[in-house]
């Protein structure tokens, strides 16, 4: 029997949905299976609900953000951390109404004010405040301006602190006293928390899932954008990947230059299997430093990851792609793509940029275009700050462009890549033309 793979994919998320409401729920349903929850004080049993709902959650976020495949396959990386983000602010809610509740329950303060508790208890203080911290470092990181590195260093540590805290705190409270299930869960928890904990910083990161690989050539796209090529070690072939998909980088160079883990775009496309690029744009302390790549330089790969990907809409022939900046490095990949095996697909391509001299791959893109050849690549360049020799599109995106350009929207996916505000404006701008939320795709550059 045929499945249609979008079909497929539903099935896929639900499925992986269903198991993870029921295991942040198993405490709960094996307690209720158990029949602790007759004759007790209900408000007393709601404070511990909360409790232990927190105490799944908080288990199973290293689980979300381990980058397993079979995981984040139907999701992406980019949505399963996203959503990782806001299961750890609901983990702290939880965790934060279940000693209010229980205080309410018995009618004192004490368990919230007092400092004089027994040490099962004072480790639950320390473990919410450091549950605190990291909420609120997570909400506020870029209001703080705490820069990325630092938090991300500060976020593995107090994840194993927060991990041993909740579960020494309820395992000597409460659960050492429950029937053996309940502890038989509690100790499967940990686990998975623990275990996925390790696996993503010890083993991936420590080399059991990064491809080696050597920076071939480096080149200056624009003003400040870099391309590094990359290939195998001898005799071996590029990873599989799709076109628009995403690789963590880390660049191996010396010389004091930064050895961090970056996310970036692979900008080829993967018919060639000798070699892959990465396009990325000056930004920030490690971004500014591309330029010192020297060809020969050591890189760890790891992925690739995302579903931003028009080989994953075979049976869609037309397309829009909106992108701004170096979000057009996803596009690239898949115009190459389609070009390399002149895959007949219509596109439309709105990119927007400040100036000409900041579009990127600029002749490349005029070469598949002009080329007569697939796909059909129509390109509007939207430039905001033009030089007064412009003679194309001037401004920014608004609906009387847009509607203008793509005219009939009806069979046609749109996909979005670039700065926060630019996909934020064309995604309610297409809302309003009334393409549906499935028709839109959108990669972000930030995890
Ligand atoms: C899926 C994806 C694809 C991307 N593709 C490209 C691309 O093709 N070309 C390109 O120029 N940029 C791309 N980026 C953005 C690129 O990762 C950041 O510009 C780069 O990491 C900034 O690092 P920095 O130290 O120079 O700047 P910083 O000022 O330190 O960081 C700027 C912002 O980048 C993000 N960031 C920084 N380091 C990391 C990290 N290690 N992991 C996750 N996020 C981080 C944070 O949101 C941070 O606030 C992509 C990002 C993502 C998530």
């Amino acid at each position: 029997m045929f499945i249609p793979e979008t079909l497929c994919l539903k099935i896929a998320k639900i499925w992986r949905c269903l198991v993870y409401c029921l295991a942040v729920l198993s405490p709960l349903i094996t307690r209720l299976l158990m029949g602790y929850y007759s004759g007790r004080d209900p408000l007393r049993e709601i404070g511990l609900s909360f409790g232990m709902v927190g105490f799944a959650i908080i288990m199973l976020q290293p689980l979300l953000s381990a980058r397993f495949r079979w995981i984040e396959r139907p999701f992406g990386l980019d949505r399963l951390l996203s959503f990782h983000r806001r299961t750890g602010l609901v983990a702290a809610v939880f965790l934060i109404l279940h000693p209010v509740i229980l205080a309410i329950s018995i009618g004192s303060s004490r368990l919230l004010l007092s400092l004089n508790l027994p040490w099962p208890l004072t480790v639950a203080k320390v473990t919410l405040l450091l549950a605190l911290l990291f909420s609120l470092a997570a909400l506020f990181r870029r209001a703080f301006k705490l820069p990325f590195q630092i938090w991300l260093r500060a976020h593995s540590a107090l994840t194993l602190l927060i991990l041993t805290g909740v579960f020494v705190h309820s395992y000597q409270i409460t659960i050492r006293f429950q029937a053996i299930p309940i502890r038989i869960l509690w100790a499967a928890l940990l686990v998975t928390g623990v275990s996925s904990y390790l696996y993503l910083n010890l083993f991936q990161r420590l080399g059991g899932r990064l491809n080696p690989l050597t920076v071939s050539r480096v080149s200056r796209e624009t003003d400040n954008v870099w391309n590094l090529n990359l290939v195998p070690q001898e005799g071996r072939s590029i990873f599989r990947y799709k076109p628009g998909q995403f690789i963590f980088v880390t660049l191996l160079r010396g010389h004091g230059l930064p050895r961090e883990e970056h996310p970036f775009t692979i900008s080829s496309s993967p018919v060639d299997r000798s070699c892959l690029s990465i396009t990325a744009k000056e930004s920030g302390d490690f971004t500014s430093t591309l330029g010192s790549t020297k060809p020969g330089d050591r890189a760890a790969v790891m992925g690739p990851f995302g579903r931003f990907s028009y080989t994953l809409l075979p049976s869609c022939d037309k397309y829009v792609f909106i992108a701004g900046g170096i979000g057009i490095t996803p596009f690239m990949s898949m115009l190459r793509d389609m070009y390399l095996l002149e895959i007949k697909k219509d596109i439309l391509l709105i990119y927007g940029n400040r100036t000409e001299n900041d579009i990127v791959f600029s002749a490349e893109l005029r070469e598949i275009s002009e080329s007569g050849s697939s796909p059909d690549l129509r390109i509007i360049h939207l430039l905001s700050r033009p030089e007064p020799s412009w003679t194309g599109e001037k401004g920014h995106l608004d609906i009387d462009r847009l509607r203008r350009y793509v005219g009939d929207v009806s069979g046609k996916s749109f996909y979005v890549c670039g700065p926060p505000s630019m996909m934020n404006s064309a995604e309610s701008i297409l809302r309003q033309m009334g393409v549906r939320g499935s028709d839109i795709h959108i990669e972000k550059f930030s995890l």
